[in-house]
């Protein structure tokens, strides 16, 4: 037996077959499951379409799967116990909205809409046998749709050396993934009693591009609102903070101006977790605290179901290969990319913004093209839209934002990203952020 894939728990066992003496009763021995077992059954001759990740677009292809196509069956895999968006979670960190606000119980939608909902890792794939390899057994799939998400590719910085990447993640979360992470950081904020801290932004394409400098003005505000002797580095491999340019530029120089620094053109070199110092091609900086975001990458998953896409040189580009059209492998079209792991888009912008708003479209685009697909029609390509709002200011509570609006260009072919910044930061954006966020929760969570 396969140690790492036997799946029953100590106590159990020892009830089972060891502390059973004579006087007590005589217990069964439970089923042993490995996780080279096949679990969840299939329901007749439904569909059955296998979500991997429950978060902004796994939670929102569950329900649309399920409404557009009513005799499926649809499994949604998620490591974590509950639901934390990354959306409002800035604001968390400075206490505007409360824990409760974040996070939320996923079974009660997976009930309403009537998806199922297991709390597992996914561990890998066998997609010739159309097969979902999980912690707690093997799921099969007609169709397959990843969405877990981002890496946090240490590997970048610290290559195979583990002891620097632990210290790293531990001492100076990034605080991109929830959720643990984000306590950890919430905590270091509240202790924080003063010096630089230095915050590193990784290159593009990476989670969310606007949230960092959101993050970096709430922890300026508390550093200002509490009197902390305390500033903050920004360290930013781009030339300009971008986007919404202006917009930030004048937040940090009209609310912050002895807090925030703005470094451009600051690409990471080498990281000293253990001495607090790091070098980037605009020079080497000590600090005293550090929020340190590395490199992001497409989840492991994609890595693990070898769908990875490959630059011309042959490299790996650290994101799915796919149709930018209409989100399948480009290898395989039983699977689907949902959310921040998606690939290439166009030679215009690169990839969509990721961005919950952009997952929360491309789940549901998904789960219509694999709708249309069941029902052996033409599969139409639609295109997402963007709208990120960002707090710049906590007292009196204001805010900025960008859109991105998205066409196809008629003589190439090619999708074509038009930006729209709101750089005047206003207490209205405060209102239409907390209308915007209301929806898409009720859009996927129910609430
Ligand atoms: C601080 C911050 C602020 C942000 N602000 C905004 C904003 O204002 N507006 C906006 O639109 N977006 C914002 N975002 C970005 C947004 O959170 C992400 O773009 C969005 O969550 C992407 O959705 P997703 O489904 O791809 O990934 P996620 O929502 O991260 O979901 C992925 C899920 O997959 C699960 N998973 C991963 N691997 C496995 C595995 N092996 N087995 C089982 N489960 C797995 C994870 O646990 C996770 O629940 C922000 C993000 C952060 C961190």
């Amino acid at each position: 037996m396969n140690r790492r894939n036997f799946l029953i728990t100590p106590p159990a066992l020892a009830l089972a077959i060891g502390m059973g003496g004579a006087s007590q009763p005589a217990l069964a021995a439970p089923a042993i499951i490995t996780s080279n077992s096949r679990i969840l059954p299939r329901d007749g001759k439904k569909p059955r379409i296998v979500i991997c990740g429950g978060g902004w677009g796994g939670m929102t292809a569950a329900r649309y799967l399920r409404e557009l196509i009513p005799n499926s069956d649809v499994v949604l895999l998620e490591r974590n116990p509950t639901f934390w968006s990354g959306p409002m979670s800035n604001k968390w960190l400075i206490d505007i909205v409360s824990t409760d606000f974040v996070n939320h119980d996923m079974q009660r939608p997976a009930n309403l809409y009537g998806y199922t909902l297991l709390q597992t890792e996914v561990t890998g794939f066998e997609r010739d046998r159309k097969l979902v390899r999980t912690a707690h057994g093997l799921i099969e799939y007609d169709f397959l749709i990843l969405s877990g998400g981002i890496r946090n590719a240490y590997d970048a910085w610290f290559g195979n050396d583990q002891r620097a990447i632990d210290y790293t993640r531990t001492h100076f979360p990034s605080a991109y993934i929830p959720n643990a992470e984000m306590f950890a950081l919430k905590r270091k904020i509240k202790e924080f009693k003063g010096g630089t801290i230095v915050m590193t932004l990784p290159p593009p394409p990476h989670r969310c591009p606007p949230s960092p400098y959101e993050r970096a003005c709430l922890i300026a505000w508390h550093i200002k609102k509490n009197r902390i002797p305390g500033k903050i580095l920004i360290l930013d491999p781009k030339p300009k903070v971008a986007p919404i340019h202006m917009g930030y530029q004048t937040a940090f120089q009209e609310l912050y101006p002895d807090i925030i620094t703005h470094v451009p053109n600051a690409k990471v070199v080498e990281v000293d977790p253990f001495n607090k110092r790091i070098k980037t091609t605009a020079g080497e900086f000590k600090f005293d605290d550090a929020i340190l975001m590395p490199p992001h990458q497409a989840a492991e998953m994609v890595w693990h179901a070898g769908l990875i896409g490959k630059d011309a040189n042959g490299k790996p580009t650290g994101w799915a290969d796919m149709h930018s059209r209409l989100f399948h492998a480009n290898s395989d079209d039983s699977v689907y990319f949902v959310g921040d792991l998606m690939g290439f888009i166009s030679d215009q912008f690169g990839h969509y913004p990721k961005s919950g708003h952009v997952a929360n479209y491309i789940g549901r685009i998904v789960a219509q093209n694999i709708a249309e697909r069941v029902a052996g029609k033409e599969v139409v390509a639609r295109l997402p839209d963007n709208l990120c709002y960002m707090m710049v200011n906590a007292e009196p509570q204001e805010e900025i934002s960008v859109k991105f609006e998205y066409e196809v260009d008629a003589a190439s072919g090619k999708v074509i990203q038009t930006q729209i910044d709101m750089d005047v930061r206003t207490e209205d954006l405060v209102k239409e952020d907390f209308a915007w966020i209301k929806e898409k929760f009720s859009d996927f969570l129910a609430i």
